[in-house]
C-alpha cells in the first residue's frame, strides 16, 4: 500500500514499544523487571476515582466544550494562580486527549515547513517526530553530562538562526530527572527574549520534585517571558491517571484558540469523565501526590546508590520525575553490537535477554552512552533489577 511520506518517517514511540515488549514477555510466564516505561505504578487515587463513577452516575456522559468543561479549565487556572502566581484566563487554556495531545495540537498550530525547533539532548522520543509532521525541522542540541545534561545559555545562542522558531525545555526532564534552577533559566530567558524565539515548556513533571526543591519554569521570570512561553502538564504523571488521557496546555490565547479549532476537527473533547474526574484531582485533597512523590524519593535515593556501585557506571543526581540516565559507555567495548545496532541498543538488548530487565536505549533520547531506567515500580523490583544488571555486566568482563 501507498502510505502517505508525512507518516513513513515516523517510527513508533521507542518507550511504548519497549514497554509492549517486556509486557508480551511477562505474559509468557517471563520475570521481568520492567525499568521501562515512564508509568507511575501507584493507582489514581479513591477520591479521583470516586468523583468520575459520581460523574457517570450524574449523567456526564455527553459532549463537552472542544476545549475542555469551564469548570475544569476554572480548577486548572486556580491551581496555577496559586501554586506558581501564574494567571491563565480560560481562552488561554486547552485540554486535550493527554499531554502528548496538547504538544500534538500546538506544533501542529506553531510549526511548519522551514521552521527550526531546538531539542535539548538528551530529549524525550515523542518530541522529533511531532515536530515533524508539524513539517518543521527538529535540532537536536546536545548538552554535558559534566553539567547535568542541561542546556546552557551560551549553547542555546549558538544554535538559534533566523529559522528558529522555538525551544523545547522540559524540567524535571526525562530522562535525566534533571531540573533547571532558577539562575540557569533566568540566563535561557534572556537569550529567548534577544532572540525573540517560543518556548514549549513540558512541564509534566512539575509536581515530582526531590530535596524541598521549588518548581520554576519561564514563564514565571516575567510578563515579557510568559508571552513567549507555552506551557505543557496534565494528570497522567501527578496523579498517576495516564489511562484517563488529559493534558492540558497554556499560552497566548491566538494560538490556543487554533489549537482548539485544529481539536474541534479531530478528536472533539477529551473525555467529560476524566474532566470531572481531574476537577477533583486539582480541587481536592494533595495529600495522595505528597505521599506518592515521598516513595519516588526514597526511590530516586536507593536506585541512584545502587547503580553507582556497578563499576565503571556514572550518573548525575536527579532532582526530579522518575528517570535515571546512567551512563554505561564503559561496558561498550565488550559488547557485541549487531550491524544497525548502536552501543546502547545492543547493551538494552543484552540486559532484557541475560538479566531480563528493561531499559530504554539512550539513542531513543539522542545520548548513547546512557540507558534509562524508569523507577515507576517496587523497592523489591528495583533491588532485584539493579543486581542482575550488575550480574549480567560481570559476566561481560569474563
Ligand atoms: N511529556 C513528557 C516529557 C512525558 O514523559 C510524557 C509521558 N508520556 C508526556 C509529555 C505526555 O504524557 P501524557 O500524554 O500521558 O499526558
Ligand atoms: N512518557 C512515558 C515514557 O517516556 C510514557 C510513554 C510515552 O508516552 O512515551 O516512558
Amino acid at each position: 500500500m501507498q502510505l502517505a511520506q508525512r507518516i513513513l518517517q515516523i517510527p513508533p514511540s521507542a518507550t511504548l514499544a519497549l514497554n509492549a515488549k517486556a509486557n508480551h514477555l511477562k505474559a509468557q510466564g517471563v520475570d521481568i523487571v520492567n525499568f521501562g516505561v515512564g508509568e507511575p505504578d501507584f493507582d489514581t487515587p479513591e477520591n479521583i476515582r470516586e468523583a468520575a463513577i459520581r460523574a457517570i452516575h450524574e449523567g456526564h456522559t455527553r459532549y463537552t466544550p472542544v476545549g475542555g468543561t469551564p469548570e475544569f479549565k476554572e480548577a486548572i487556572s486556580r491551581r496555577f494562580q496559586e501554586d506558581y502566581g501564574l494567571t491563565y484566563k480560560p481562552t488561554e487554556i486547552l485540554v486535550s486527549c493527554g499531554g502528548k495531545h496538547g504538544l500534538y495540537n500546538l506544533f501542529q498550530v506553531l510549526f511548519e515547513e522551514g521552521d527550526e525547533v531546538l531539542i535539548p539532548a538528551p530529549f524525550w522520543v515523542s518530541y522529533p517526530p511531532m515536530v515533524m509532521l508539524a513539517d518543521a525541522t527538529p535540532v537536536v542540541v546536545p548538552t554535558r553530562q559534566e553539567n547535568g545534561f542541561k542546556l546552557t545559555a551560551q549553547e542555546l545562542k549558538e544554535r538559534i538562526t533566523p529559522k528558529t522558531k522555538a525551544l523545547i525545555l522540559n524540567s524535571p526532564s526525562n530522562p535525566t530527572g534533571m531540573v533547571y534552577s532558577r539562575k540557569e533559566l533566568e540566563a535561557l530567558g534572556q537569550v529567548v527574549l534577544e532572540k525573540g524565539i517560543y518556548v514549549v515548556s513540558d512541564d509534566i513533571y512539575d509536581k515530582i520534585l526531590f530535596d524541598g526543591e521549588k518548581f520554576v519554569n519561564l514563564a514565571m521570570l516575567s510578563p515579557e517571558l510568559k508571552a513567549r512561553i507555552f506551557i505543557l502538564n496534565g494528570l497522567s504523571k501527578t496523579y498517576a491517571m495516564t489511562g484517563w488521557r488529559i493534558g492540558y496546555l497554556l499560552g497566548p490565547d491566538a494560538a490556543i484558540k487554533a489549537a482548539t479549532n485544529l481539536q474541534s476537527q479531530s478528536t472533539s473533547n477529551p473525555s467529560s469523565i476524566s474532566q470531572k474526574a481531574g476537577v477533583e484531582a486539582l480541587n481536592g485533597s494533595q495529600d495522595a501526590v505528597k505521599s506518592m512523590v515521598a516513595e519516588f524519593a526514597w526511590r530516586r535515593d536507593d536506585i541512584l546508590r545502587r547503580t553507582l556501585e556497578i563499576p565503571g557506571v556514572t550518573c548525575p543526581k536527579p532532582g526530579g520525575a522518575f528517570y535515571l540516565f546512567p551512563n554505561f559507555s564503559a561496558y561498550y567495548g565488550k559488547l557485541k553490537v549487531k550491524e544497525g545496532q548502536t552501543p546502547s541498543q545492543a547493551l538494552a538488548e543484552y540486559l532484557l535477554e541475560e538479566a531480563r530487565v528493561a531499559a530504554v536505549p539512550g539513542n531513543e533520547f539522542g545520548e548513547d552512552n546512557c540507558l534509562r531506567f524508569s523507577y515507576a515500580t517496587s523497592r523489591e523490583r528495583i533491588a532485584t533489577g539493579v543486581t542482575r544488571i550488575k550480574e549480567a555486566l560481570e559476566k561481560l568482563e569474563k
